[in-house]
């Protein structure tokens, strides 16, 4: 793991309207990292995420990614850059094909017609077979499972440095969950950067590196999570 995280978000305060959602949120992520975000509903953690991909402009704090400041760039530059931000509900393209879906991935990243766009594709392929198996058939006749799997491979197409997921396991089967979330595990052990949004607070425990629990828009408690997993009740009380 490299000690310069390649995410630093330094005490945010975020506002929707006149409603402050975010209170000096810190936190980071280095390359080869899991970091997980466990919080209830409304406790903030997509605005966090908006924040950082910054599509919502915080009212204090910075946040640096790879060496610049992400407020002073364009959403979508960020994601050439390497930042990229898998939404909840997934948001693939239903009337699509499979392929098609990953074909949109890779055009972001600018692979299409290289030999890095087949690695890339076979690559995929291999995490989650079923997209092989399934990538003729249009992307909306997929299982929620099967969508989410495509959501992440769709990401890993456009060659993230930093990939953030929002509650990639909403709606979906517990095994289906460990296979989604040991993929993510994988990738942290590859080298990327992996910041996961999550409610499955125990799930999200089991891979990550290091967790923080949002409540209230303010970070309560943070650390290895390991440890945090220790004290299940806890969590679990946070969580509400
Ligand atoms: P969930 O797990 O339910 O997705 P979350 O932790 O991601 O929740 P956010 O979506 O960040 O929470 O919302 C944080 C708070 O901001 C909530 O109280 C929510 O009602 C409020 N909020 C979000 N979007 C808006 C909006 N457009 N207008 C007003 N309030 C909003």
């Amino acid at each position: 793991m490299s000690s310069t995280p390649l995410l630093k978000v330094d005490a945010i305060d975020a506002s929707i309207g006149a409603i402050n959602i975010l209170h000096g949120v810190s936190l980071s992520v280095a390359s080869g990292e899991l970091v997980t975000v466990i919080g209830a509903n409304g406790a903030g953690k997509t605005t966090l995420l908006r924040v950082i991909s910054n599509v919502l402009k915080p009212r204090a704090g910075q946040v640096e990614f790879d060496g610049v400041s992400t407020t002073e760039v364009d959403a979508y530059r960020l994601a050439r850059r390497g930042l990229i931000h898998v939404p909840q509900g997934r948001q693939i393209v239903p009337t699509l094909s499979v392929y098609d879906n990953l074909i949109i991935g890779a055009e972001c990243s600018e692979i299409v017609n290289s030999d890095d766009f087949i690695e890339s594709l076979e690559r995929e392929y291999s995490r989650f077979p079923v997209l092989r198996e399934r990538k003729d058939l249009a992307a909306g006749s997929l299982s929620g499972g099967e969508q989410q799997m495509l959501a992440v491979s769709r990401a890993l197409m456009m060659r993230p440095k930093l990939l953030m997921l929002d509650e990639p396991s909403l709606g979906l089967a517990p095994q289906i969950v460990r296979i989604i979330l040991n993929a993510l595990r994988q990738l942290a052990d590859e080298g990327i950067a992996v910041l996961l949004i999550e409610q499955v607070a125990m799930a999200a425990l089991s891979v990550a590196d290091n967790a923080h629990v949002l409540r209230n828009g303010k970070i309560a408690l943070s650390g290895t999570a390991s440890d945090l997993r220790r004290d299940q009740a806890l969590i679990e009380s946070y969580l509400g």
